[in-house]
């Protein structure tokens, strides 16, 4: 089934030119970007972004490295795209991540792990809607 999924190229890789390069897996991998938009996230949008994760105890340091610099929303588009997404992007912490996936290839470490997908389709509707109106979605 076509269905959409929530994607944010982290500080880490904005901050090394990867942009592009993480753009190219994500295309090959057969998803269409059909949002995408550079932000400097607030504390706020970070803090309530990660709010599942508020009793953990790298809660402060995720919000601060999210707020540390240019981060890059977007909405993917395509069959099973959100679990899709998370095969490309591989396992959280890169030493365990599968070859030819984003974070294997372009990852620093489990904190700075280069991008974020949605786990499942409810969570996806309700990230898109935090950064994305309707009209900025052309599917
Ligand atoms: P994923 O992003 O793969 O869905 P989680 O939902 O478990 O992973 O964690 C959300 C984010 O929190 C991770 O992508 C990573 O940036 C950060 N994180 C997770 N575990 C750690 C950790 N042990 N130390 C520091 N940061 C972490």
């Amino acid at each position: 089934m076509t269905e959409r999924t929530f994607s944010i190229i982290k500080p880490d890789a904005t901050k090394r030119n990867l942009t592009g390069k993480i753009n190219t897996v994500i295309e090959d991998a057969g998803l269409r970007i059909v949002a995408q938009k550079r932000i400097r996230m607030s504390d706020a949008q970070a803090k309530t972004f990660y709010e599942v994760h508020a009793e953990r105890p790298f809660y402060g340091e995720l919000v601060e490295f999210m707020t540390s610099g240019p981060v890059v929303v977007q909405v993917l588009e395509g069959e099973g795209a959100v679990a899709k997404y998370r095969e490309v992007m591989g396992a959280t912490n890169p030493a365990q991540a599968a070859d030819g996936t984003i974070r294997k290839l372009y990852a620093n470490n489990v904190g700075e792990n280069s991008v974020h997908g949605s786990d499942s389709q409810d969570n996806a509707r309700l990230e898109i809607a935090q950064f994305f109106t309707d009209d900025e979605i052309v599917g």
